[in-house]
């Protein structure tokens, strides 16, 4: 054992292309995320809220797609997707479909706290989310709002959708945002947060409220997933990942196979970001960039388009 403690984070922005988008303002974004929970975990504080605070404020930021800035589906709404999930005691609060908070990552843990759920949806996660104090807030921006226009405009002309992780040069590329965290007990904790794929149906849940498929934290590592969340579901993408790391892999070894795994079966888009337990991170992406932000006792803070 190292008598050093091993503390870490590793956040991201989301897969895709990322052309056109202004790099400095992404990268300094996730910087920012990372060095939030990397100053909660120096404190001793718990992977959670190292983890939360880098989710919040990436999900504050527009330039991502979670929270603020959020994608919206085909009737033009926001609806949040998010998950935390804690590896002691393999305790998880999510949200999905949620429409008008500021902070879903911050409802999601209420409903892991203060509730015997895992997961609430549409109205009945609003309901709770007002219960709990968590006020009224419009998500959206006119950023996304004209992205959407544009989208349908192209649809309208029977040209082929770009989706939210495959967009074009034009189109917003703004990603879902997830934190990993090992924290100086050795505890690990995930969290992700979404506005999903731009133009999805309404009542459309990705991955990312999904533990074990977007998200996942255990006694032995945290992954976080980011891409297109059918794939996640169906694979059990961040499962798979944090069972590689209770086997002993190298959280780079366990991210680059489970994509190669993913890639063997499926076509889509896919990022992967993971911790273990000697605080080693994972970045693995099959997109052109996945902007992205490390940093941890013995790791100097960076950021990062591409793994
Ligand atoms: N995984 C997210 C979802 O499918 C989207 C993304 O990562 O860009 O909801």
């Amino acid at each position: 054992m190292h008598s050093h403690p091993a503390y870490a984070i590793v956040v991201h922005g989301g897969a895709g292309k990322w052309s056109g988008q202004p790099e400095a303002e992404v990268l300094d974004g996730v910087r920012r995320a990372a060095a939030a929970g990397l100053a909660r975990l120096a404190d001793g504080e718990p992977a959670l809220e190292a983890v939360i605070a880098a989710v919040c404020l990436l999900e504050d930021n527009p330039l991502f797609n979670a929270g603020t800035g959020a994608a919206l589906n085909s009737e033009g709404e926001a609806e949040l997707d998010a998950g935390v999930m804690v590896g002691e005691g393999l305790r998880s609060g999510n949200v999905a479909a949620l429409r008008r908070v500021r902070n879903p990552v911050l409802v999601a843990r209420r409903v892991m706290e203060a509730t015997p759920h895992v997961l609430l949806a549409g109205d009945g996660a609003l309901r709770f989310a007002r219960a709990q104090g968590f006020e009224d807030y419009d998500p959206v921006t006119p950023e996304r709002r004209a992205d959407r226009q544009r989208r349908l405009a192209a649809r309208e002309r029977g040209e082929d959708l770009p989706t939210a992780t495959e967009p074009d040069a034009d189109t917003l590329t703004r990603g879902t945002v997830g934190a990993v965290a090992l924290d100086t007990r050795g505890g690990f904790a995930a969290a992700t947060s979404t506005g999903g794929l731009t133009l999805k149906l309404p009542g459309r849940v990705g991955d990312s409220p999904v533990p074990g498929a977007g998200n996942c934290a255990g006694s032995h590592g945290a992954a976080s997933a980011t891409g297109q969340g059918e794939l996640m579901l169906r694979f059990g993408t961040t499962r798979a990942v944090c069972e590689m790391l209770a086997g002993g892999h190298h959280a780079q070894a366990a991210v680059a196979t489970v994509l190669a795994r993913m890639g063997s079966l499926f076509k889509g888009d896919v990022g992967l970001i993971a911790v273990d337990r000697l605080g080693r991170m994972g970045i693995a992406h099959n997109t052109p960039a996945m902007p992205h932000a490390f940093a941890g006792a013995r790791l100097a803070l960076q950021a990062r388009m591409r793994g």
